[in-house]
């Protein structure tokens, strides 16, 4: 790029970011999703530090949020209420601090994590005791008067126990569970819904009427100070002790960390736990805990030098919607998958996602060709979850869904209340071949080497249309398809074969009956024990087995009693299928004497002797549950080999740990 180009470029993203930052701090509307914001902003920091000479004054990277809006008082903070600094990765982390230490001339130093709230960050005056004023940050330097408001944030005391004068600042977040009433409540009343807690937060604490946030159920945590005149207090750890004190909502989850190390491992820790929290949190704030070393770094023009916030990996990426694929199901459920141009979210490259149905189709109101925000959620598949209107230019297509099956081209019907369309015909290639698959597929029968295309190519050659037909192949049909050497034929074979030894539970999960997923066929096949007495089982007997409910017993009634199933099992059995429950014995979930008896157990790190998946059948067979990560209320943590974040969790909180030593001395007698 020549000068004239960076110019432009530079002009370009200040535009854009100037756009979105009014939407955002002015509006509370967030147009594209935060991680896309930031690296626009990084992008203009970067070619900022490269050519100074082109910096404009008024570039967004010289300010702090946006001026307050005219219809409130206006609030004059003594001392700035600023941005962070920003680390994306452990490297970024460690360049912070080597800032620090450099900046200190010392080799160690204590530092402070927090969480970093989602929220609003707001200043609160407190003089001889009683809440004096609430403001918003605004531009850093002058804020809105928010008073009214505030004192409606019922965790928020209105008087503390000290005299001096205090300036407290924190973050006022909307708690998840009342953001999703709060959006309820206004899709039905025909409103437009908020895009997220903290656009939410934002938008009921900057509103004329408190009688408005009064109604949103907002919190607040404290984390900081503006003017603070209790001199003797030199650390912000004892500071945020001392808020505690004094009665402020301060979140329990800081930390202490003497290396760079831990604060490392701490942001990994929250990185995994974040998503279990009842309220949103965008990263991790690091602060140096000495308050006469955070005076000696002071601050930059919008940040200070001695704290810088940690952001999360973005969960949201805007992309394009390029085509819409329909899949049809085993159940003859027609699916819409989003095609979309591949794009890195949360640690992986997307390129698909559900659309689920035509009403979410009509809902988001997306069109081939528009841009997308795509949202990954933990280990949630990616969703479609807006359309970026304003990047529309009249080009793009709106999708219809078809009114026949993509595979068979039966016309397609809404079975009952639902809204997915169906495929009735029981015949229909593409149906008969999703049974296959879950039939053959890890849960189910478990047969290595048929995978989706082999199942494909076996249906292809009429070799196999139904569960049976595997059972009956022969060396020397397969040989002739094509990829099928000698050794592929018979390692396929032998796997056929030895899944007819399987127990009962993945012969009655693989047949794909309604609603009876992997779990539900473990109960069903631990008590009935054969398929005999579960084809035999009444409505009535069904509904008493634990955790068996209305729909599923119905389900499984109405599955046997079609002929073609009778015939099937017949058949299942005259190949020589086992037809009986041989897993381990399901111990009843009152008897206590049960290993893993109501415990919740985490797992971590790589074990030996078993699978994850082998533990995980195990500790519930045995009354357990296994979760992805540890918390307070996790009981028993079981880590292998280069266990990480989880291991140092469970030390932290002082959970119970075995190693597999442990585990298989506890299991003696029960698995064999
Ligand atoms: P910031 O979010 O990077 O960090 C500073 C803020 O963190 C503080 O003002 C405070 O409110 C908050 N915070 C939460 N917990 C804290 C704690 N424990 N200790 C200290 N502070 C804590 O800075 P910013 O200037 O508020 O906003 C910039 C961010 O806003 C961007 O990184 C971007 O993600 C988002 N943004 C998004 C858009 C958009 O269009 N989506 C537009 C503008 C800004």
């Amino acid at each position: 790029m020549n000068k004239q180009q960076t110019k432009e470029k530079m002009q370009e993203l200040i535009n854009k970011i100037n756009h979105y930052a009014h939407a955002y701090y002015v509006q509370d509307q967030s147009i594209i999703p935060d991680g896309e914001y930031d690296a626009l902003f990084h992008e203009l920091l970067a070619l900022e530090a490269e050519h100074p000479d082109l910096v404009d004054s008024h570039s967004p990277t010289k300010r702090v949020g946006a001026e307050p809006l005219d219809a409130f008082e206006k609030v004059e903070h003594e001392i700035p209420m600023l941005s962070l600094g920003n680390a994306f990765d452990a490297e970024e982390l460690k360049d912070f601090h080597r800032r620090v230490t450099s900046g200190l001339e010392v080799e160690e130093v204590t530092y402070v994590c927090e969480l970093k709230i989602d929220g609003l960050a707001v200043s609160l005056t407190y003089d001889n005791g009683q809440l004096l004023q609430g403001a918003t940050r605004g531009d850093g330097q002058i804020g809105e008067e928010i008073t009214s408001n505030l004192r409606t944030v019922k965790s928020l005391p209105l008087s503390i126990a000290e005299t001096g004068r205090l300036e407290v600042r924190g973050e006022a977040f909307m708690p998840e569970a009342s953001f999703e009433q709060l959006n309820k409540e206004r899709e039905a009343a025909g409103e437009t819904v908020f895009a997220n807690p903290r656009n939410a937060a934002a938008g009921s604490l900057r509103q004329l009427d408190p009688k408005i946030a009064a109604n949103r159920n907002l919190d607040i945590f404290l984390y900081g100070y503006g003017t603070w005149e209790i001199e003797n207090i030199r650390s912000h750890s004892a500071r945020l002790e001392k808020l505690s004190s004094l009665g402020f909502k301060v979140n329990q989850e800081w930390r202490k960390c003497t290396t760079i190390e831990e604060v490392i491992a701490y942001v990994e820790e929250w990185t995994e736990k974040r998503l279990n929290l009842a309220y949103d949190i965008d990263g991790i704030v690091i602060k140096v805990d000495n308050i006469d070393q955070q005076e000696q770094l002071g601050f930059t023009a919008r940040t200070p030098r001695w704290a810088t916030a940690y952001k999360f990996p973005a969960m949201e990426a805007v992309t394009t919607l390029e085509d819409v694929e329909l899949s049809v199901g085993r159940t003859g459920v027609v699916t819409p998958t989003a095609v979309l141009a591949p794009v890195f979210i949360d640690g992986s490259t997307v390129s698909r996602a559900t659309l689920h149905n035509a009403d979410q189709i009509r809902a988001l109101d997306v069109r081939i060709g528009d841009t997308v925000i795509l949202k990954k959620a933990g280990d949630i598949i990616p969703k479609v979850v807006r359309v970026i209107e304003e990047e529309r230019n009249g080009e793009e297509v709106p999708y219809e869904m078809p009114e026949t099956c993509p595979a068979c081209e039966t016309t397609l019907v809404h079975l009952d209340e639902e809204v997915a369309l169906r495929c009735m015909n029981p015949n229909c290639p593409a149906q008969l071949q999703e049974r296959l698959i879950h039939f053959v597929s890890r849960d189910a029968m478990n047969i290595d080497g048929l995978g989706e295309k082999v199942v494909a190519q076996l249906y292809e050659a009429s070799l196999v249309e139904s569960m049976d037909d595997l059972y009956r192949l022969k060396e020397e049909e397969l040989l002739p398809l094509e990829r099928m050497g000698e050794k592929s034929v018979n390692n396929l074979l032998q796997a056929i074969e030895a899944s007819k030894e399987n127990s009962l539970e993945k012969l009655l999960f693989g047949l794909g009956i309604r609603h009876i997923g992997a779990k539900a066929a473990q109960i069903l096949a631990s008590h009935f024990e054969t398929m005999e007495a579960i084809q035999q089982a009444t409505y009535e007997k069904l509904v008493t087995v634990d955790e068996i409910g209305e729909k599923m017993a119905d389900a499984v009634v109405q599955y046997f009693r079609e002929e073609k199933v009778t015939h099937l099992i017949e058949q299942l059995r005259s190949l020589g299928l086992n037809m009986t429950y041989t897993g381990p014995r399901t111990t009843n979930e009152a008897d206590e004497s049960a290993i893993f008896s109501n415990k919740t157990v985490v797992l971590t790190g790589k074990l030996e002797q078993f699978t994850r998946r082998e533990v995980k059948e195990i500790i519930e067979s045995q009354g357990g549950k296994v979760t992805g990560s540890v918390s307070s209320n996790t009981d028993l943590v079981i880590a292998g080999e280069a266990a990480g974040s989880k291991y140092n969790a469970a030390v932290e909180l002082n959970i119970t740990i075995w190693n597999e030593v442990d585990l298989e001395a506890a299991l003696e007698g029960v698995t064999s």
